[in-house]
């Protein structure tokens, strides 16, 4: 793990408060989720739900997973055997690979990729096979042809992230097909990494399509979400893990070894939270859409070439009308410059080059923090 260090989230949200910066590095909101999830969490722990809960995860977040499945993305899947509690997206992502990779399997990823992508697919023995997204008439896209070249006879499965951070991208169907038919063709598995589900904006070009629900991929594929983003509690790492039943198998082993098992009184709450009404989701949406308009504006009103995102809370920029030529140093130097973190994108690529000038400002943010933010960008 040596050539890991520390996190880029961390490190820059340490950066922010060193400096005193507007933090819109890391992606974690400033508010709080539903208050009745709150409410049955602190209930949680008042009434003694404080012990091991079960292997898999308490019965009502598992039943309140399902259904969440079924009434958004129509997809079937057995509270019992085929739905798995994990610390987090992240745990679900790590464990997964560890369950289905041998060493010197390949895992076909998209980039940028989420930082822990790299370092699960190295535990694993793992080997990545990145294909990069590029900045085509102001979108992110992929080269068919680069997708298929990554495949191959050692393919062990796709890691796909849509809605994708840091890119804000919503894979169409089109998209979605084209890795779908790959991963038949090459028998690979897919994960999936959904955490932004709910987080796709009006005037995306597609909506929101789980790869599991197109033909053929539910046998092979782990969806993965959490409530982290959904709910606006980052901190309380709880997520999930679905998929047939010998592929859940599989990830609890894993998984029974590198935490047991998470949070007891917060699986509650997050199943209440799920089982919010409809309004509760699209508010969550267009409060979000709203702050990505608002610091859009803003960034392009300070200089910078935005990139608008059609999901996630994160917008990339790139930094080149304002004579930046590398994001890390950008970054590195922005908070003295005005007082606001942001994150290089370039750290999420292998291929350094595609990503050098872009950089990525998260805006799951109180309106008055987008704004200050805003308002020191414009010194620049
Ligand atoms: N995947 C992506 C794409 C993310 O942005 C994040 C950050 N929340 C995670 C996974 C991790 O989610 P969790 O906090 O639930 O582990
Ligand atoms: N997902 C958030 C981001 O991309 C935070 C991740 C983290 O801190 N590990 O900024």
């Amino acid at each position: 793990m040596r050539p890991f260090g520390t996190t880029i989230f961390a490190e820059m949200s340490a950066l922010a408060v060193r400096t005193g910066s507007v933090n819109l590095g890391q992606g974690f909101p400033d508010t709080d989720g539903p208050a009745a999830m709150l409410d049955a969490a602190a209930a949680a722990i008042r009434g003694g739900r404080n012990q091991y809960p079960p292997g898999p995860g308490v019965p009502e977040l598992r039943a309140a997973v399902s259904a969440h499945q079924k009434a958004f993305w129509g997809l079937d899947y057995d509270p019992d055997g085929e739905i798995l509690v994990t610390a987090g997206a992240t745990e679900a992502i790590a464990a997964t690979i560890l369950a289905l990779c041998e060493p010197g399997d390949e895992v076909v990823c998209f980039e940028p990729y989420y930082d822990s992508y790299a370092a699960s697919i190295a535990l694993a023995g793992a080997v990545r096979r990145p294909v990069t997204l590029r900045v085509v008439d102001g979108r992110y896209a992929f080269d068919p042809a680069e997708l298929r070249a990554a495949f191959g006879p050692r393919t062990r499965l796709v890691l796909l992230n849509s809605p994708h951070n840091p890119t804000g991208k919503v894979f169409t169907a089109e998209e979605l097909a084209q890795v779908a038919a790959l991963c038949e063709e090459f028998d690979a598995y897919a994960v999936t990494d959904e955490v932004y589900e709910h987080l796709v904006f009006a005037d995306a070009a597609a909506p929101h399509v789980p790869l599991a629900g197109l033909p053929g991929m539910w046998d092979r594929t782990v969806q993965i979400s959490s409530a982290g983003k959904t709910f606006s509690c980052t901190g309380w790492k709880i997520g999930w893990a679905c998929a047939p039943r010998p592929l859940v198998s599989a990830v609890t082993r894993v998984k029974q070894f590198l935490t047991y098992v998470n949070a007891g009184p917060l699986q509650p709450a997050v199943a209440v939270a799920l089982d919010s009404p409809p309004s509760y989701y699209e508010q969550f949406r267009d409060d979000l859409q709203r702050k990505r308009d608002r610091l859009c504006e803003g960034l392009t009103e300070a200089g910078f070439a935005v990139l608008r995102p059609e999901g996630t809370y994160f917008v990339t920029a790139d930094i080149t009308p304002l004579g930046g030529t590398d994001g890390v140093e950008f970054c590195l130097a922005l908070p003295e410059r005005c007082g606001v973190v942001a994150v290089p994108t370039q750290v999420f690529y292998d291929d350094v080059d595609a990503g050098r000038r872009l950089v990525r400002f998260a805006f799951c943010k109180r309106d008055e923090i987008l704004d200050e933010a805003v308002a020191r960008l414009r010194r620049l």
